[in-house]
């Protein structure tokens, strides 16, 4: 094994250094991952152009590696052992506070960095910290005891396994959070990884109706919407969004709403109030802006209208997703559209920022690749 770790590490915003750091000494109870592949998102983006803190990261959360080394005590806890395929979630839960007690990690103070200043979560945790290497964008990760992983099944590629992470949230938020399920009327909003994934997660659990909306530079997403289960696509920009759904629906309105837009503003909020249907309809959103201006709270009483948060995944929704690609059902490999190697980590951020085209849908961080 090689002494010394490549990694690409984050130094300030928009700015990435290729650093070397030894190669760790790894505990009894801890591993090391070769990094396959790291996944980026929506979510890297933003934290690239805006680090919550000056002190260097190695990023990449959403990771997919073999286990290079192990030791006894964390191969007898986790069941799994040298030469093992894994898909790590980013959070690393204390399992003792009363959210990891019920399965709930990812609601842990332990791993949450919004409020919690020395939380371990990879990709987001320093550099500095013990072990150094708390993110994707290198050769080797870190496993503590506390890691979660899971077992990817054979004859699912690495950088197919790389697309767990936005279908874990599909499953999460379409069919645990907002309970999507047979039968259901569905409107998505925003055809990128994450749109595409919540329409495979609706069809998989019998949705009746899937449509999906975008822009007009969304067209080969678009596209490929509907060979991922989309009954309906919908360009917002060349018609009448709302007018199409009333159409399609028979004037009723849809039964769910699953915001996937990113840096869209208010807009698909307001559509998604209007398409829903008369009276109890889901609405599931994100959090991109901090406030709503002339938000219609009262539109939103009278319609009886739940409104849910998108908030990352839990153990379940990642074992559904890995099952998933396993089925091969859905022709998911196809989301997986770009590839970059370590040295390209700043190109490939920026690419999943819109700067290569609408054609990126997923994009795999390759660290063994130049
Ligand atoms: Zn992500
Ligand atoms: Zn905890």
């Amino acid at each position: 094994m090689a002494e010394q770790v490549r990694a690409a590490v984050r130094t300030g915003p928009g700015r990435t250094e290729i650093r070397e750091f030894p190669m760790p000494d790894i505990p009894d109870d801890g591993a090391l991952l070769k990094v396959e592949v790291a996944g980026i998102c929506g979510t890297d983006v933003k934290m690239y152009a805006k680090p919550p803190s000056p002190d260097p990261v190695i990023m990449g959360h959403e990771n997919v590696g073999v286990i290079a080394r192990a030791g006894r005590a964390f191969r007898r806890r986790q069941g799994l052992g040298e030469g093992d395929r894994v898909f790590v979630e980013h959070y690393v839960g204390c399992f003792n506070c009363e959210w990891c007690r019920i399965g709930e990690y990812r609601h842990c103070e332990a791993t949450d960095w919004r409020t919690n200043p020395d939380a371990r979560r990879y990709g987001y945790t320093t550099s500095d910290n013990p072990y150094h290497l708390w993110g994707g964008f290198a050769q080797y990760m870190y496993l503590p005891w506390n890691s979660i992983l899971h077992k990817v099944p054979d004859g699912v590629t690495a950088e197919l396994a790389g697309v767990a992470t936005p279908l874990s949230n599909g499953i999460e938020w379409a069919l645990l959070a907002a309970g999507v399920g047979y039968d259901s009327s569905v409107l998505i909003q925003g055809p990128g990884q994450q749109g595409l994934s919540q329409a495979v997660a609706c069809k998989q659990a019998g949705a009746s109706l899937i449509i999906v909306t975008g822009t007009t530079r969304d067209a080969a997403r678009l596209e490929l919407a509907k060979k991922l289960g989309a009954d309906h696509v919908i360009d917002v920009q060349a018609e009448d969004a709302l007018d199409r759904i009333r159409e399609i629906t028979g004037g009723k309105g849809v039964d769910f709403v699953l915001d996937c837009t990113a840096g869209a503003g208010v807009a698909p909020v307001l559509l998604g109030i209007d398409a829903l249907k008369r009276r109890e309809g889901v609405l599931l959103i994100q959090g991109e802006m901090a406030a709503f201006p002339d938000f219609p709270v009262k539109k939103l009483t009278e319609k009886a209208i739940t409104i849910k948060s998108a908030r990352g995944h839990g153990f379940r929704a990642c074992e559904l997703a890995v099952r998933q690609l396993a089925s091969g059902r859905f022709p998911l490999a196809q989301l997986a559209t770009h590839r970059f190697g370590l040295d390209q980590v700043d190109r490939a951020i920026r690419a999943v920022g819109g700067e290569a085209g609408q054609d990126v849908v997923h994009v795999s961080l390759m660290p063994w690749e130049e």
